[in-house]
């Protein structure tokens, strides 16, 4: 029998993690090999490619080996795999997940997961994460839903997954929108139609930076002041309730939003962006009359992957775009 073919890259993480002796903490050590070997039951299913490309923790991926990561996923797609399965770290997996959705152009399914627990650990979640991430990504039903994140029996969409627990098995949900399918008996089983994606062009540069700065209470202005003498070349800030800033920093952003862009997003963890609720000094109609983009239901991490792409392709005059017409929230 012809079995469809499957492409499957480790890059660390949690989940390719393991304690090279008693007493010290784990490391990734774990090749994609290894991985594979956990879920022998693929086997039957599919006829896999196995590439470890890094052993890293997901806080030091960067924005460089990811468009190469994306680069050996392209080459897998063109060499007949009919979906790819990439394991890494889960505390940047809404980002790396967003950062692979803006740029995946096939109608094939490109799924991520990772692990809570290290391989060792009693209750270990990687084989299973993996398993169930072979078979999203070998679904027909999968096909046209870009990038998705499978974790603990459920598929969420890269656009709106976060992480909102640090160490639970459950770390993953997708606030407002909830995940789009799970897994039933091995069957994958989605909840909504796929959502139209707009993908945009390769970047060119990498050189870009884009700052993500956090309101709290009370702040002084000292590290937005400097955004522009320090060479940024876009702004997002984590803004309070719908999009809120202090008079003093709203006074600041006016002064950025004449040389760079600055996406304005809620830091409350979910929900969008207002656009015309309020009035006050730092309320989200003053702030858009002060130049900037509210971000919608797009969280500040992922509103600055956004950007760093956009600035990357020389795009930036389409954010309005992304931000107001993007139909990856509209179902
Ligand atoms: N705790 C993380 C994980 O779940 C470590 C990482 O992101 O690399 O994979």
């Amino acid at each position: 029998m012809d079995l469809p073919k499957l492409a499957i890259a480790a890059l660390g993480g949690t989940v390719s993690m393991q304690a090279r002796n008693a007493n010290e903490g784990v490391i990734p050590t774990v090749s994609g090999e290894t991985l594979l070997a956990s879920i022998p039951e693929l086997t039957n299913l599919a006829w896999v490619t196995v590439d470890t490309l890094g052993l890293l923790p997901s806080a030091s991926l960067d924005f460089e080996f990811l468009l190469s990561v994306l680069s050996w996923a392209n080459f897998q797609i063109r060499q007949g795999a009919v979906g790819v399965v990439i394991t890494l770290g889960t505390d940047t997996l809404e980002e790396t997940a967003t950062f692979f959705d803006y740029l995946w152009d096939h109608d094939e399914p490109l799924v991520l997961t990772g692990a809570m627990r290290s391989a060792a650990q009693a209750g270990a979640d990687g084989p299973a994460n993996l398993l169930d991430a072979c078979l999203v990504a070998l679904a027909e039903n999968s096909r046209q839903r870009g990038v998705q994140v499978v974790v603990n029996g459920q598929i969420h969409q890269a656009s709106v997954v976060r992480k909102t627990d640090s160490l639970a098995l459950q770390a993953f949900s997708s606030p407002i929108f909830g995940p789009t399918g799970m897994l039933v008996e091995k069957t994958v089983r989605y909840l909504r139609q796929p959502a139209q994606r707009r993908v945009l062009p390769l970047p060119q540069q990498t050189t870009q930076k884009i700052a993500l700065l956090e309101a709290s209470l009370s702040a002084d202005t000292l590290l937005l002041e400097n955004i522009l003498d320090l060479g940024y070349d876009g702004l997002v800030i984590a803004a309070f309730g719908a999009g809120h800033l202090s008079k003093s920093w709203a006074d600041v952003v006016e002064k950025i939003t004449e040389k760079i862009p600055v996406i304005i997003a809620t830091r409350t963890g979910s929900g969008s962006t207002a656009q015309s609720s309020y009035g006050f000094m730092g309320s989200e109609m003053d702030l858009i009359r002060k130049g900037a983009s509210m971000a919608g239901f797009l969280c500040p991490r992922k509103a600055r992957i956004l950007l760093w792409l956009l600035a990357g392709c020389q795009c930036q005059d389409k954010l309005a775009n992304y931000l107001n017409e993007d139909t990856r929230f509209q179902n």
